[in-house]
């Protein structure tokens, strides 16, 4: 079967409108820049299997449709996901200014534990730089975020952001920080894992038997 996986992970795509979100997601999903700039809603919803080192695990990812042009983005919006890009452009110093605000919405109406990918998107657009590789990377260790410039448009590290940000969670459940069975983790066991869990289930009454207590 190929829809088989360990885990699903709801992801955010989050940051100011016309950073590149939708086009991140369009490139992470479908491989190519989307440049058609008459697209007025935009992708709302993609989603993708990855391969890890171990595990499988199917990205269920959320982009705001326009919702942030109009500071509406809602609170079900962010409610129960595991990870979110964060986006700037890095070509515009007023989208770097509004990350301290995203970041507090997402850990307030997402969860504490949420894993942020920090994404300074329009890498290519070099010689408009207002934000610094320098001061992002503080900012991003600052506030405990992972940190990369991408490019929706050649495509440079959009699969690692994204990756790194499922990596990170997987590494959390795997060192029991995170707890995939409580409500609003935004993970959920996918049939390969499930097949797993049953199976370690139906070994554990031997398990008990064999306690004399
Ligand atoms: P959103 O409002 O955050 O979803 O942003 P969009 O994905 O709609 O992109 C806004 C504008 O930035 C569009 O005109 C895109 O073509 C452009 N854009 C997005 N990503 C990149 C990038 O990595 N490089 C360049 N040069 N332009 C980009
Ligand atoms: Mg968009």
């Amino acid at each position: 079967m190929s829809e088989s996986y360990d885990f699903l992970f709801k992801f955010l795509v989050i940051g100011n409108a016309g950073t590149g979100k939708s086009c991140l997601l369009h490139q992470f999903i479908e491989k190519r820049f989307n440049d058609d700039s008459n697209h007025t809603i935009g992708v709302e919803f993609g989603s993708k299997i990855v391969s890890m080192v171990n595990k499988t695990v199917k990205l269920q990812i959320w982009d705001t449709a326009g919702q942030e042009r109009f500071r509406s983005v809602t609170r079900s919006y962010y409610r129960g996901a595991a990870g979110a890009l964060l986006v700037y452009d890095i070509t515009s110093r007023e989208t770097y200014n509004a990350l301290t605000t995203w970041l507090s919405d997402a850990r307030m109406l997402a969860s504490q534990n949420i894993v942020v990918v920090l994404c300074g998107n329009k890498k290519d657009l070099d010689s408009e730089r207002e934000v610094t590789f320098l001061e992002a990377s503080r900012f991003a260790q600052e506030n405990e975020l992972m940190f990369l410039e991408t490019s929706a448009l050649t495509g440079e590290n959009v699969e690692e952001a994204f990756a790194q940000c499922a990596r990170k969670i997987l590494t959390k459940i795997e060192s029991g920080e995170l707890d995939p069975e409580r409500m609003g983790s935004g993970i959920q066991y996918g049939d390969a894992a499930l097949r797993h869990l049953h199976a370690s289930r139906r070994a554990q009454p031997q398990v008990t038997q064999e306690c004399g207590c």
